[in-house]
């Protein structure tokens, strides 16, 4: 054997190891085992791996976003309400970039509500106040409450009714959930425009 050989051997070797391992400690979680693939076809092999490998990751996901709390200080206390699913966003198939950007801005908390800027200064959430309200400016108070917004909020309230099943039945925390899922497109160029006139008049 050549020197060219024993080395694409061990190679090999080391490649098939690493993956047998990875294999085996996968196994050892998902409860797969060899038998489960035996005498089936490639095809079947991979979309196998690939649901039991999205399972374990979405666990994993959602296990995390479930430790951000408004308690825990963490950025994505919010998104985790409405970030049920994995998976392409709606609104991204929006045409216009400012609403995706304003739409994604808010649900990943990357805005200069007091909610956030607050959280950068250590402030209490309670203390993390609307200016114009008094009351805790979140993305929620934002959105659903904030008086000085009332006028631009009513087409997106109206699209909402359209888009939203039974919208006016829900309490106000599960249609701002709603609205921050942003199922549809319609939705999203309501929700975008509100966003940047919203940006705006505070600009
Ligand atoms: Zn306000």
């Amino acid at each position: 054997m050549t020197i060219r050989k024993i080395r694409n051997a061990n190679l090999l070797m080391s490649w098939v190891s690493r993956a047998f391992e990875i294999f085996q400690e996968f196994s050892n979680r998902s409860g797969l085992k060899f038998d489960d693939f035996k005498n089936k076809p490639k095809v079947q092999i991979k979309k196998i791996l690939k649901r039991h490998l999205r399972d374990e990751y979405e666990d994993k996901w959602s296990g995390e976003l479930d430790l951000c709390t408004v308690d825990s200080n963490k950025k994505l206390r919010t998104y985790k309400d409405f970030k049920i699913f994995l998976r392409f966003e709606p609104y991204l198939k929006v045409e216009c970039p400012k609403y995706r950007i304003a739409i994604s801005k808010l649900r990943m908390s990357a805005h200069n509500l007091a909610i956030e800027t607050g959280r950068h200064k250590s402030q209490a959430p309670d203390d993390r106040l609307c200016v114009t309200c008094n009351v805790p400016e979140t993305e929620m108070h934002h959105i659903m409450e904030c008086t000085k917004l009332s006028t631009l909020r009513d087409p997106l309230l109206a699209v909402c009714r359209k888009e939203i099943y039974k919208f006016d039945n829900l309490q106000v925390e599960r249609q701002f959930c709603r609205i921050m899922e942003v199922n549809t497109v319609d939705l999203a160029n309501a929700l975008g425009q509100f966003l940047v006139e919203a940006n705006n008049m505070s600009s």
